[in-house]
């Protein structure tokens, strides 16, 4: 089982922050070294977006008055540091002093932010797929969804095998051989085939 399907499993299909079931992705907790289900967990893309900075759509974040109390300690990581970045906010202070985290979740709470700085880790960060899988050069991968090939004046097939691919500086980006045609892939759209 992947993942993905672990994190499924766990949550019941719901985002672990604010129980929404569309658009599911998963969040690496910070600071990640072995990626598994415990330190990655399953957000909806609204999550996603606001997760960065948290005080722009404070609002949203009061679904942690619920998931604070999860009992999967990245879940519980996350909303503390939501909390904390939100505590100018009464309500959200009030919660921040009910979560309690022994000393080990503490630890690890406190010892990254809620975004790393993603424009210098670009260069180290490793590439990965649309589930979390990384990629590595000499990788065959699948293309999940129709994509328009600019400047090549054709559609590159969802279910498209990508034998052989190129890793590019950008940890976004993979470079790959489609119709015959070298192309640069968003790896947002690609699964790794095993
Ligand atoms: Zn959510």
């Amino acid at each position: 089982m992947n993942i993905l399907e672990q994190l499924k499993e766990r949550s019941n299909s719901c985002c672990e922050l604010c129980k929404n079931t569309k658009e599911l992705q998963s969040y690496e907790v910070p600071p990640i070294e072995t990626t598994s289900a415990e330190n990655v967990i399953l957000i909806c893309a609204s999550c996603s977006n606001e997760i960065s900075l948290p005080s722009k759509n404070s609002h949203h974040w009061h679904c942690l008055n619920d998931s604070m109390w999860s009992t999967v300690p990245a879940v519980q990581i996350t909303a503390w540091r939501i909390l904390k970045e939100l505590s100018n906010e009464s309500w959200a202070q009030d919660l921040f002093d009910m979560l309690y985290l022994d000393e080990e979740l503490l630890t690890w709470a406190q010892s990254a932010e809620l975004l790393p700085n993603e424009v210098n880790d670009a260069n180290t960060m490793p590439t990965k797929d649309s589930n979390g899988a990384i990629l590595e050069a000499g990788d065959n991968v699948t293309i999940i969804k129709d994509l328009n090939v600019k400047g090549a004046n054709f559609t590159a097939k969802r279910g498209t095998a990508v034998r052989n691919i190129s890793l590019t500086s950008n940890p976004e980006q993979i470079e790959g051989r489609v119709n015959g045609t070298r192309i640069v892939l968003l790896t947002c759209f690609l699964k790794k085939l095993n």
